[in-house]
């Protein structure tokens, strides 16, 4: 028997039955699931001759090829004349609207179950039930009678372009197969702890484990950890790479050392998913009305064969197929996504509950895991697996739809519902244990009946997607992770369903998957950070590295100026001496990081009125992507004279960019990066207290170092790299600072301006 390629009856009626347009709502209603309550109940009618949830699974012999087509039935009964199969469709929708054909792909699975059944018992007839059915018991039920013969053809019918489908994907897996095994390190030599970076990621994927591996600035981290994952690819422990970034440079470095093991040889196929934002071929998105989502599934097929042929699928790629066959490109990349070798893509595709890829990360798989920049995770966690119902969102949207449908309209009466219970005068901030019943009460009202009204604004759909998620995370508060935030706006409440520790569903998520590597230049202290993201249950899970590079190119002085909130108008002008010491000791491009924008801004103006004619620039606030590049382009190799960029810490520029060659000499760090003051992360503070770190280090000394290590790795690219780093805050003084720093970094105390000079005179002269 040749290869066989197994298939869950319900992907297999799926891509039988695909067609018709993307609407959001279009694409509910033809993936109605199984809604486990629902199901119970009806379940438990049936006569005890009923087996629920009942598995099915045979082998199909179709031209030679095998197809394993498996499933479990909702309910079955077999006897000796009947299979009799029950199949059960949860909707929010009124059920008796539904006609008995509306959703073909319903029937294809109860037909193929059905058949199998057949097959299995040698039964001469069946007959398929379809039932929907709304958890308030409101329901429809079909049925339809079948010759045991005609099933078969039904299947054959389906199973075959199936089988023609997926044999191009295993045409591809077998020619890219030995290229894997082949596949050499990209790059003549390794640098210092790639080899052993890459080794630990594949004996991750090996062993299915969780790995947290410390890699300081330029070790190549990208490189090590695809070429371990891609071995582990070629050996089989891992069916796909999903290379996790949080930044768009975070891709780009993903794509070019694909491309330099392509280059060698390498057959890969890879796509990069965009956010919907930003690969809409519209020019402002209206996912309603466009042409691109209207007949979608008519003309998706086509798309997908021809993208088998091409390796590399990045933003550009995808845009252009998509343009062709006049397909959503965010749709497409994430269709392309489910047969691609390796996908690059941002966490939120591997971990968000919401927006995850179902193939991979609904249930078990054997996906390999990449998570570039692993610092941002937790704080990228604890937003995804939180929800929030904004009272003021919801009166600017009532009033909005009250305009267009008119003040009594069924949308706008039940928003003021929703609204009465978000009413906010005279409340505090407060943190609960447990959601307020009332308000949850109302959004679990509002987002059932919402639904079924179909709202064709977008944004009030956003709002009914975001009420059900508020709705579901109640369901699944846990009170040592969750805490329920009240935080009054204006005359209405915002509630926040906020995860503040994100480390159990990390843990859960990690465990789901074929192995994972977590890398990043910044993660210490790393048992802190190994129990946060959830691997610290595996052996040997943290790897920290080396930097390669030598350390006497890099200069590190700390100076003792106060620079805390109430210091900062009297230390402003000794702060901006020093920074003007940097740029003056040698002609180059230097970074000034500060911990806000409104600091940045002060500094900025006392540097411009102090030296008014030297080259600074000025990072703003929510920066087009083509500012930004201007504001990177500023950055010359080798200037003529000194330009001083004034960036803010934990920003676009102050992590993920790369400098390299001269073009950036140095940067000086004012205070030590701690996040601001909030209700949120004082909460943080206090809950976190008993944990082993304690508080005050879980919510803002580590958050803000890396922060700081962030921006100081921006300053050595490469083996001839060499730059300074001036810490200016005396609060580095203190032993856990002096424990948190680097071991590659050999920090010298500075007390004075005239010593600053002089020690950074003699590091230049020295070159
Ligand atoms: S192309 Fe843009 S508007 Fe059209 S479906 Fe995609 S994201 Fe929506």
């Amino acid at each position: 028997m040749g290869r066989i390629h197994s298939v869950s009856v319900r992907a297999l009626a799926e891509f039988a039955f695909e067609r018709g347009d993307l609407t959001s709502f279009a694409r509910a209603a033809a993936r109605m699931r199984d809604g486990v309550r629902g199901h119970q109940a009806l379940q438990a009618l049936l006569p005890p001759s009923w087996r629920p949830e009942a598995p099915v699974s045979r082998d199909i012999e179709i031209g030679g090829r095998v197809l394993r087509v498996h499933g479990r039935a909702d309910a079955l009964s077999l006897d000796g004349e009947y299979a009799r199969v029950l199949e059960i469709k949860t909707t929010a929708k009124d059920p008796r609207g539904i006609m008995k054909y509306d959703y073909p792909v319903h029937w294809a699975q109860g037909e193929i179950y059905a058949c199998l059944c057949c097959l299995n018992e040698r039964l001469p007839r069946a007959e398929v039930r379809l039932v929907y059915a709304r958890l308030d018991g409101a329901k429809r039920e079909y049925a339809e009678e079948y010759e045991a013969a005609e099933l078969e053809e039904r299947l054959v019918a389906y199973a075959g372009p199936y089988l023609d489908w997926i044999s191009r994907v295993d045409d591809w897996r077998d020619a890219a197969l030995p290229t894997l095994g082949a596949l050499r390190f990209p790059y003549e030599n390794y640098r210092d702890g790639q080899l052993e970076m890459a080794k630990r990621v594949f004996r991750a994927m090996r062993t299915g484990t969780g790995a947290l591996i410390e890699a300081p600035t330029g070790i190549g981290k990208t490189a090590a950890a695809l070429y371990g994952a891609l071995k582990a690819l070629g050996k089989g422990h891992v069916t796909a790479i999903f290379y996790l970034t949080a930044r768009t440079t975070g891709r780009a470095a993903a794509e070019d050392a694909l491309d330099r093991m392509r280059a060698q040889g390498l057959k890969i196929r890879s796509v990069t998913i965009t956010a919907k934002e930003k690969a809409c071929l519209l020019e402002r998105r209206d996912c309603m009305g466009c042409p691109c989502a209207a007949g979608y599934f008519d003309r998706r097929r086509d798309a997908l064969k021809r993208a088998l042929s091409i390796q590399k699928l990045d933003a550009e790629a995808v845009r252009e197929l998509a343009q062709e066959h006049e397909l959503c490109p965010f749709e497409l990349s994430l269709d392309i996504s489910e047969n691609a070798d390796v996908v690059i893509c941002d966490y939120n595709y591997a971990f968000d509950p919401r927006v995850r890829l179902k193939r991979y990360f609904d249930g078990r798989s054997r996906a390999g895991l990449l998570v570039d920049e692993a610092h941002n995770l937790a704080d990228r966690a604890r937003e995804m697996l939180s929800a929030t119902l904004s009272g003021r969102r919801l009166a600017a949207l009532r009033g909005r739809t009250a305009r267009f449908e008119g003040k009594d309209s069924p949308m706008v009466r039940l928003m003021g519902e929703l609204l009465a219970a978000l009413n906010g005068r005279d409340r505090e901030p407060e943190s609960l244990a447990a959601p307020p019943e009332e308000i949850l009460e109302a959004a679990r009202r509002f987002s059932e009946v919402a639904m079924e009204l179909e709202p064709a604004d977008p944004e009030v759909a956003e709002f009914v997607y975001d009420c059900q998620w508020f709705v579901r995370v109640a369901k699944q508060f846990e009170e040592e992770h969750y805490r329920a935030l009240i935080l009054p706006e204006e005359k209405y409440l915002t509630v926040k369903l906020w995860c503040f520790d994100p480390s159990r569903h990390l843990r859960r998520a990690l465990e789901r998957v074929g192995g994972a590597a977590l890398f990043s230049a910044t993660l210490a202290p790393m048992a802190y950070y190994a129990r946060l993201l959830g691997v610290d249950g595996a052996k040997d899970a943290a790897l920290r590295l080396e930097s390669p590079f030598p350390r006497e190119n890099l200069k590190v002085l700390r100076l003792p100026v106060m620079v805390g909130m109430k210091d900062r108008e009297r230390t402003l002008n000794a702060v901006c001496q020093v920074i003007h010491a940097m740029a003056e000791a040698r002609p180059g491009n230097y970074l000034a990081c500060f911990p806000s924008y409104a600091y940045l801004s002060l500094a900025y103006r006392r540097y411009r009125l102090l030296w008014p004619y030297e080259d600074v620039a000025c990072q703003e606030s929510r920066m087009t992507e083509p500012q930004r590049r201007e504001f990177i382009a500023r950055f010359q190799p080798a200037p003529a004279r000194s330009m001083v960029a004034f960036i803010v810490l934990g920003g676009v520029f102050a992590e993920g960019v790369d400098l390299p060659d001269d073009r950036l000499l140095g940067a000086a760090i004012v205070t030590t990066g701690m996040p601001q003051l909030s209700f949120e992360r004082e909460q943080l503070r206090e809950l976190m207290d008993d944990a082993a770190d304690g508080g005050q280090d879980a919510a803002y000394t580590y958050p803000g170092l890396i922060r700081v290590l962030q921006a100081a790795g921006r300053v050595i690219r490469t083996e001839t790299d060499r730059g300074v780093v001036l810490l200016l805050d005396a609060r580095y003084r203190q032993e856990k600072y002096r424990e948190l720093m680097p071991p590659h970094w050999d920090v010298e105390d500075v007390g004075k301006l005239s010593r600053l000079n002089a020690e950074l005179r003699r590091f230049w002269a020295e070159e």
